[in-house]
């Protein structure tokens, strides 16, 4: 690739698709002891998928079933008033991640739709995680929460900067992003704009590399950009635009990918610098049932498309055939394909992710590795109250923490609206007629005021809805125009 001709300028403007190199650079920088460790964990996987694997044929054959309970999860969403205007305001938001929390279920679930594209000899590799994710619906202080919160930051620098340091900034509010909820117990993702990484989509901080001399616990989780969260529904939605022309990362995959790093996996090529099984040393992703892989493949070609078998260069070297007939593991949720090139986890991969949430073993059962100790993800699993709306919540609740006030109410035509400023951004204002109709509406967005007026003295008597929206939500109310 050295030298290469402008041709090639959009791939290595996606060189960093994912994170997970920036940051094991930025480590083994801060800490050459992690150069080790990262071959450690690499050189584990297989045993640790095959001991997952030697355990649910046990436990199948004590005649136990084996069932893993849903994941609760919390997006912070950090983005500039643009970027929320462009992802459709708080409703567009919150069908975004509804979005995307049924793309996680149907990826780790071997369910996902697009799974018909699998070539046939590659069908016994389509493996089911059996992970089920759910929005967080109570809070850490008990508080319900629709599953994600909201804060509009500054158009300048409009994001954050710091892969290798995996977004810290956005992960800590004295720093103008969002505090983790409890990591033990909720998966965070931050949504937000790296504006420092041409092209980087996502990175992860994996709870193996987080420890008191790498990263704070509480930065463990994921980020993605803002612009791929979800999949697409509609044409005008907009998406970040993926390396073959015509593809964009619309169909959630980012965050498949991240979450099988945020499980311990690796990418498929194992960010080897390109060695084949020939060429030493050759690392690749430390498990066997991933073929041999030289380097990221991007685009979504042949798979896809033709439904041919794509080899790359660690395919033959002259005696040894190492990617078979198999080709090499472009369609891989842990390669850097394009998204509707992405079809599947394989048996590996599932067991590696499936034994981070393993329960400690029961007598006369092999634990993980041989340890006798819970998955590292294990509390993940065992709070699904969370996802159970919390009795702590409601408009009351909303209007409390906004301090609103409508008045006067009745009124003969002007009503003032005013609320807490200090605690909640508002972007503008409806007042809609009984059947629902907008029949006016004012912009509030960068006005900084707690205090509006708006004149309703020409409309007819009766009832109207004022509805106020706010960055985390709207608060509807009903007046009398007398
Ligand atoms: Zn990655």
């Amino acid at each position: 690739m050295l030298g290469a001709p402008a041709l090639f300028s959009q791939k290595s403007h996606n060189q960093n698709k994912c994170g997970m190199e920036i940051v094991k650079t930025a480590l083994i920088a801060k800490d050459p002891s992690w150069a080790q460790r990262f071959e450690d964990q690499r050189n584990s996987l297989q045993g640790i998928a095959n001991s997952w694997k030697n355990r649910q044929q046990s436990e199948r054959m004590a005649g136990k079933t084996t069932s893993v309970p849903t994941i609760p999860v919390i997006f912070h969403v950090l983005v500039t008033y643009n970027e929320y205007m462009i992802l459709g305001g708080n409703a567009g938001i919150a069908r975004r991640i509804d979005s995307q929390i049924a793309v996680l279920n149907r990826d780790f679930n071997r369910q996902n739709a697009d799974s018909v594209l699998i070539p046939t000899n590659w069908k016994p590799l389509y493996a089911n995680v059996g992970f089920r994710f759910g929005l967080a619906h109570t809070d850490p202080n008990g508080f319900g929460t629709p599953g994600y919160e909201i804060n509009i930051i500054p158009d300048a620098p409009g994001g954050f900067s710091g892969a290798g340091a995996s977004y810290s900034d956005a992960k800590h509010s004295i720093t103008g992003g969002f505090d983790a909820w409890d990591v033990n117990r909720y998966m965070n993702v931050w949504c937000i704009n790296p504006v420092d990484v041409s092209g980087l989509l996502g990175v992860t901080v994996a709870r193996s590399i987080a420890t008191s001399h790498s990263y704070p616990l509480n930065e463990i989780g994921v980020c993605i950009h803002w612009e791929t969260l979800g999949k697409r529904v509609s044409a005008a939605d907009s998406f970040i635009q993926g390396t073959t022309a015509g593809d964009y990362y619309d169909q959630g995959r980012t965050l498949t990918h991240e979450t099988g790093h945020f499980f311990e996996i690796w990418h498929t090529w194992g960010d080897d610098n390109g060695r084949c099984p020939w060429q030493m040393p050759f690392k690749d992703d430390g498990l066997a049932d991933t073929p041999p892989e030289a380097m990221a493949k991007f685009d979504n070609t042949p798979y896809s498309i033709s439904g041919g078998t794509y080899y790359d260069t660690c395919h033959y070297d002259g005696s040894i055939d190492t990617q078979k007939s198999l080709g090499c593991p472009c369609l891989d949720y842990m390669n850097y394909t394009d998204d509707v090139g992405m079809h599947l986890f394989t048996p590996d991969q599932a067991a590696v992710m499936d034994a981070m949430v393993l329960t400690a073993p029961s007598s006369g059962l092999p634990g993980l590795n041989g340890s006798g100790i819970e998955g590292e993800s294990y509390g993940l699993t065992q709070n699904p109250g969370l996802l159970n709306w919390s009795t702590r919540t409601g408009v009351a609740q909303l209007e409390a923490e906004k301090g609103l006030a409508i008045a006067p109410n009745p009124s003969t035509g002007i009503i003032n609206i005013s609320f807490n400023s200090t605690k909640e951004q508002l972007t503008d204002i409806s007042i809609l007629n009984m059947l629902g109709q907008e029949v006016a509406h004012k912009n509030t967005w960068g006005s900084g005021s707690d205090y509006y007026s708006i004149d309703l003295s020409g409309m007819s008597k009766g009832i109207y809805l004022v509805r106020c929206n706010f960055v985390s939500g709207s608060i509807t109310r009903k007046i009398l125009l007398q």
